[in-house]
């Protein structure tokens, strides 16, 4: 049957492809094709899962001591009767032959099959069994996980000739979703998270089509369901007609065609019709992004995200030679052009690690989006803090590197924040460990930074406005919650008023001011920054071109003389369309 599940479009494009259902707990399970000749070496692997933890449960039920409760042997038979059936591993060794999956996803591709027709028992007892497959599965995952094969990596493979896949879960981390950066999936769609979250920022940075918010998708969706991601209208098609499906792979050619025309433009100067330059930077994750930035024509990295750098490692955090090489290679990548390295900004949604279910250690935090997040976190682990400004610093050497500071809210956290950097570099000094010069800038992310601007500007070389961040606590809506998302509005006049306000400001004083949230890569945006003033933009690689056409066809003095018509109207979003903005 087909339906249609609506959502917040989140990253463009239109993706065709087999629903691949991940329970969000086993987001970390290896997911990786395996080619024809290893086939039969995942196969028996499967078998050897099943036949180990068969053997570990029938061991403990027969050594269980005689005055156990009868119900523990009654519980322990129901899972060797799960763990032999074939339901589960003869369809899972199915998912081996026939879509060459690795033993790891073939089995938990089979649990989300069974696990569904679990919760459509009539009958509670049947149903509670769901909890004792899961518990069988994780036995046998863990079994796998101790005999993996450390040479076939986790990295998914390329298998031409099968169908896409695209992969649907509850919820991603953005960690989660970094994980799957080498390509298995063509897109995504999840059931929580709104146009800003950090995971939809990773899928614009992957360029896959994704759409985020859909409350249900996970539930309604069944595995290897066809499945069409309209990631332009949030849209997601399953078991499309084929006149539906042949609509969509046209319009699928007809946006490859138009990337493909876009990517001429790619070093081509971004200039207005009036002979305004616009510098066109990157935001990146991890430092092998500087490649897909350079790609793309971006004259630098204008923000550089370094807390993937610490996420999804157990909350172990990187030392100092470890942060010290990533920078470094970001900044050898970018060829003598600038590196904007932000500070960690570990917090809200984007914890250390995922924490494991039950856990609680971010559960707890009441407000994560108000609480310990960013330059917080930073200044309350000086330690950690004087490591990371230490591994800026020594990168520095190798190329310009701008240092970029979070959540800045105080004067006290950038005085504190210059203290440190000021013995982070006499300690180099002393160590004659050589370093370049460093600007420093400060993000204007908190409607109260925008506030006391003036105070802060003669401290720093430059501003960058994270709008993602200055919508959601200007608003007060959290930028992660779908529940709010229609209320998450760019164009509310307060955003505008401070933007306008913002760039104005550091423009009179001479100091550098650029865009690096989400609204810089927004076609829709484009005029209006340019109206404000904004001469510089950060954006993913894959929305430079979209933006640069948008700027070559501007005139800036134009819209700069339009601009009150904006400020002055209660629905900017209104007057933006009427004046052909947006
Ligand atoms: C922002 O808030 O706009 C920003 C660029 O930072 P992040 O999205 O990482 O919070
Ligand atoms: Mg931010």
């Amino acid at each position: 049957m087909s339906f249609q599940v609506f959502g917040t479009a989140v990253s463009r494009g239109v993706a065709i492809g087999r629903a691949v259902l991940v329970a969000s707990s086993r987001l970390d399970v290896a997911h990786y094709f395996v080619d024809e000749a290893q086939v039969p070496v995942e196969v028996a692997r499967c078998h050897a899962a099943r036949d180990q933890v068969a053997e570990e449960l029938t061991l403990l039920r027969d050594q269980l001591p005689p005055d156990a409760p009868a119900e523990l042997a009654a519980l322990l038979d129901v899972h060797l009767m799960l763990v032999r059936d074939e339901a589960l591993v003869d369809a899972a060794v199915d998912w081996v032959r026939e879509r060459h999956y690795n033993a790891e996803w073939a089995l938990s591709a089979q649990l989300e099959v069974l696990a569904r027709q679990f919760d459509e028992m009539e009958d509670e007892y049947l149903r509670e069994r769901k909890a004792d497959l899961e518990q069988v599965v994780e036995r046998m995952l863990s079994v796998l996980a101790r005999q993996a094969d450390p040479t076939l990596g986790l990295a998914p493979r390329d298998f031409a000739g099968e169908d896409p896949l695209l992969l649907v879960a509850a919820d991603i981390s953005p960690a989660d979703l970094l994980g799957f950066r080498d390509g298995v999936f063509k897109g995504f769609i999840t059931d929580i998270g709104g146009k800003t979250s950090h995971t939809a920022i990773v899928a614009r940075s992957m360029d896959i089509p994704a759409v985020v918010g859909t409350r249900e998708a996970s539930r309604l969706i069944r595995q290897d369901d066809w499945v069409v991601i309209d990631g332009d209208a949030g849209a997601v098609i399953v078991n499309p007609s084929p006149i539906v499906l042949e609509e969509y792979r046209f319009r699928q050619r007809q946006s490859e065609l138009e990337r493909a025309r876009l990517a001429r433009l790619r070093h081509t100067p971004a200039v207005t019709l009036d002979g305004e330059a616009v510098q066109m930077h990157a935001n990146i994750e991890l430092p092998g992004d500087a490649k897909a930035a350079l790609a793309a024509g971006a004259e630098g990295v204008g923000l550089f995200r370094s807390e993937f750098l610490f996420m999804g490692r157990g909350g172990q955090l990187p030392s100092e030679e470890e942060q010290y090489e990533a920078y470094r290679e970001a900044v050898e990548a970018m060829q003598g052009r600038p590196v904007t390295i932000r500070t960690v900004d570990i917090g809200a949604d984007k914890p250390l690690d995922r924490a494991p279910a039950g856990d609680g250690r971010y559960d707890h935090v009441l407000n994560p989006a108000l609480g310990l997040r960013a330059i917080r976190w930073s200044l309350s682990e000086p330690a950690m803090f004087r490591q990371q400004l230490r591994a800026i610093y020594r990168a520095s050497a190798h190329g310009p590197v701008r240092l970029l500071l979070p959540m800045v809210a105080h004067m006290k956290e950038l005085r504190q924040v210059r203290d440190c950097i000021t013995r982070v570099r006499q300690q180099l000094v002393d160590n004659q460990q050589p370093t370049g010069q460093v600007e420093l800038g400060v993000m204007i992310e908190i409607p109260a930074a925008a506030l006391i601007l003036d105070a802060l500007l003669p401290l720093v070389d430059f501003v960058s406005i994270g709008t993602n961040d200055l919508i959601q606590y200007t608003l007060a809506i959290d930028r992660a919650d779908e529940s709010v998302a229609h209320l998450y509005d760019p164009w509310h006049p307060a955003v505008m008023q401070l933007l306008a306000t913002v760039i104005g400001a550091c423009r009179a004083r001479g100091k550098g001011v650029s865009v690096c949230g989400e609204m810089a890569g927004d076609v829709a945006f484009t005029d209006a920054l340019l109206a404000m003033g904004l001469r510089s933009f950060s954006m993913h690689p894959s929305q430079i071109a979209f933006v640069k056409q948008r700027i070559l066809r501007a005139d800036a003095s134009k819209l700069a003389a339009q601009l009150p018509q904006l400020l002055g109207d209660e629905d900017p979003e209104r007057v933006a369309k009427r004046l052909g903005w947006a």
